[in-house]
């Protein structure tokens, strides 16, 4: 043996060998045989992949439309839950029912309407005048301003007339874009958006219409994928939902008519899976 020079041992695990893939010359006597070719078959290919699940996507149309759907018959003829007999009427109860609830600011708005019957009255107060009045509603120093606050500028800039365009009814103190939407669908028959309030706002993200937190965004996420002929009465629909079914502690998901499309984490009762991001 020439110095310098080791012989090379074979390797214990056999690996110098080769992978063994069968008889050697068994794959050409067969292709020889049965004149397959080398390449892989196409249909073998195609059955050895899995299939590809089509992915859930929680706003496609024909789910939002379901949703609609299942609404329209569970809630027809719904509407805004405030008492009121004008616009002006309903502009003070919305302020009102900030973190309050239409029962409580419905038990208020009667006796409060009858004390002081027009804009003028309002406008004329102060708003320590007002508090003991809307005091039960919560926040009421606060309201108390806003609302003496809209009626000035509806006496000194509309001539006492709620305008009804939401570039103007958004320079009253104390209403944004939920009070504007209420008094524009409801009153005026405006669909300029979508109320977007606790009810809407909970049920929404439940049921993976949105993700987003923030109400301008919620409200932005619901336009994109509900028709703007709907906009008004989707609004009063989940916001009914919302107390009746939805609530927001213990859903009543046994009871509700769209329970095999949600798939909300803090269900009730489900027969569907559960997606932890719906909440
Ligand atoms: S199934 Fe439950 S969580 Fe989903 S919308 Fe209905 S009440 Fe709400």
């Amino acid at each position: 043996m020439t110095r310098g020079i080791t012989p090379r041992q074979p390797a214990r695990t056999g690996r110098h060998e080769g992978i063994r893939r069968g008889k050697p010359g068994n794959l050409a006597l067969r292709m020889a045989r049965t004149g397959e070719s080398a390449r892989p078959h196409k249909d073998r290919a195609t059955k050895a992949r899995k299939p590809r699940s089509k992915a859930y996507n929680p706003t496609a149309p024909e789910r939002v439309q379901e949703i609609l759907k299942r609404l329209d018959s569970i809630y027809p003829d719904v509407t805004c839950a405030l008492q009121h007999n004008s616009a002006w009427e309903l502009l003070v109860a919305t302020i009102l029912s900030a973190q309050s609830t239409d029962v409580r600011v419905n038990m208020v708005t009667p006796e409060l309407f009858r004390k002081y019957p027009t804009v003028q009255d309002f406008a004329a107060l102060q708003p320590e005048q007002l508090q003991p009045d809307v005091r039960s509603t919560g926040f009421f120093r606060n309201k108390s301003k806003s609302v003496i606050g809209a009626a000035k500028k509806i006496v000194s800039d509309f001539g006492g007339q709620v305008p009804d365009q939401m570039d103007q009814i958004l320079t009253l103190p104390g209403v944004a874009r939920k009070t504007a939407n209420v008094v524009l669908g409801t009153w005026f028959g405006k669909a300029e958006g979508v109320v977007v309030d606790t009810h809407v706002h909970r049920v929404s993200r439940r049921l993976e219409l949105t993700r987003n937190d923030d109400p301008k965004r919620i409200e932005q996420d619901l336009m994109k994928i509900i028709p703007p002929t709907k906009w008004t009465l989707f609004s009063h629909q989940i916001i009914w939902h919302g107390r009746k079914l939805c609530i927001a502690r213990r859903p009543k998901c046994v009871d509700c008519p769209l329970e095999n499309i949600c798939h909300a984490a803090g269900k009730t009762w489900s027969t569907v899976e559960i997606h932890k991001g719906a909440r």
